[in-house]
């Protein structure tokens, strides 16, 4: 139902800003885009073996945006290479390039609880409270994130008429 109800606003509300957008994340001045080795290839158009490329990242003479954690690449600091800048689309939508994380961005699920990311403009967390409440029939806590202000978690809450219940059940005993 939260996953629905968090989809749906993705597509009314953020995904129709974002020709618009004053600041979009695709710029990466804000957000970090996270790609696998086939994606940052395709995106940014590495025609090197991995290795060299990453021995080239080790000694500081890759590309100053692009850092590697694990298995996996960062970037930020300079648009992403897919992003038109005149029109704000990206030459990957809808095709198996598209990182998952700019599928998901600036709403992401993780069981039960929904987790808006701030740094998108079209993000407001009250009216986005409202409408999962609505959808789920359950009050829904903000819990901003102790380590990333901008992000803010919605919480389900058990319905204050239950917790009324209990509270007298925890006085009469
Ligand atoms: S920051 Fe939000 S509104 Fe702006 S382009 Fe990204 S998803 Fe769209
Ligand atoms: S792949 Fe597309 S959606 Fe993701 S940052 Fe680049 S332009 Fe934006």
């Amino acid at each position: 139902m939260l996953a629905g109800a968090a989809a749906d606003w993705q597509a009314r509300i953020i995904v129709p800003h974002c020709a618009g957008c004053l600041e979009p994340c695709c710029r990466l001045r804000t957000v970090v885009l996270e790609l696998d080795w086939r994606r940052l290839c395709a995106l940014y158009r590495i025609d090197e073996p991995r290795r060299a490329f990453d021995a080239r990242l080790a000694a500081g003479t890759g590309p100053e945006h692009i850092r590697r954690q694990g298995d996996r690449y960062f970037a930020h600091g300079q648009p992403c290479p897919a992003f038109d800048q005149a029109t704000h689309r990206c030459a990957v939508y809808g095709t198996a390039l598209k990182p998952p994380s700019c599928t998901d961005f600036p709403i992401y699920l993780d069981g039960d609880v929904i987790t808006a990311d701030r740094r998108c403009e079209a993000v407001d967390v009250d009216a986005l409270r409202r409408h999962l409440e609505r959808a789920g029939g359950t009050p829904m806590a903000p819990e901003p994130d102790a380590d990333f202000p901008e992000l803010v978690s919605l919480v389900p809450r058990a319905p204050r008429r239950r917790r009324h219940k209990r509270e007298r059940a925890r006085s009469s005993s």
